[in-house]
């Protein structure tokens, strides 16, 4: 059922890799779809990488086909720009979200000057103080569009601690806004469309194949594309087109074994 699929589009955290190691034939079954002539894209919502970063890792672990490595951070200017053009962008957020704003040529306005924003971008600030937070919160009140990288709600902690994730900031400066912030990463569309456009493939001929009912099944079906649920441990969900248990079983269903 997955014969005519030109081009895959892979999630990372629980299904090709799983902390620093591949999944169980991830590494045989990517390399058979590139050399097939498939095209291939990775994307995670891990909002602090960038896609060069995913792209050497994925190298380092043996995925040399790995091309087009997306994340939130990757794409948050372009996002920015194509939705608004070029823009005076508030970063409330760590260093690297700042730097992928300005890379994508918008000017960053010092939270100090919150009323020349015309975009605020949200992300995991480590560095949050009242003071840029009720910039945030006026800027977008004012009718600064909110953007964010996640609304996952927490930042899991090697210790099995968490810290209050992307979502829980963006749902402060949100509800002191009365907005509702422009989400870049999965389910929403931005990341699934960007890859998408990497590959020069329509949703129709595309699957996704992720772990994750909740990020990865809908939002791949939100935009049209087919999609596969990688459930190694039994789970299953009438909303994706297949369930797949290996790797080697996807590549089955891709008609390469
Ligand atoms: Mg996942």
């Amino acid at each position: 059922m997955l014969r005519g699929v030109r081009g895959f589009v892979f999630d990372l955290d629980g299904c090709v890799w799983n902390g620093r190691v591949l999944s169980p034939g991830a590494g045989e079954t990517l390399a058979a779809l590139d050399r097939a002539g498939r095209a291939l894209a990775f994307l995670t919502n891990n909002s602090r990488a960038t896609g060069e970063e995913i792209r050497r890792r994925l190298h380092a672990l043996g995925v040399p086909a790995a091309r087009h490595c997306l994340t939130p951070l990757e794409i948050i200017g372009e996002v920015i720009a194509r939705r608004f053009g070029p823009s005076r962008v508030l970063v409330v957020g760590a260093a690297e979200l700042a730097g992928a704003v300005a890379r994508a040529g918008h000017e960053l306005v010092d939270v100090k000057d919150y009323r020349r924003a015309t975009v605020v971008a949200v992300g995991n600030d480590f560095e949050l103080t009242y003071e840029r937070l009720t910039a945030a919160s006026r800027a977008a009140a004012a009718g600064a569009p909110l953007v964010t990288p996640n609304v996952d709600p927490r930042l899991p902690q090697e210790d099995g601690e968490f810290l209050p994730g992307c979502g829980a900031l963006v749902a402060a400066v949100a509800v002191a806004a009365g907005v509702r912030p422009l989400v870049v990463g999965k389910p929403e569309a931005p990341l699934f469309r960007m890859a998408l456009e990497r590959m020069g493939l329509e949703p129709a001929t595309a699957a996704m194949v992720g772990d994750s009912v909740a990020a990865d099944v809908r939002g791949a079906r939100g935009v049209g594309m087919r999609a596969v649920l990688y459930a190694p441990d039994g789970g299953t969900s009438g909303e994706a087109d297949v369930v797949v248990r290996s790797f080697g079983e996807l590549a089955a269903l891709a008609g390469l074994a």
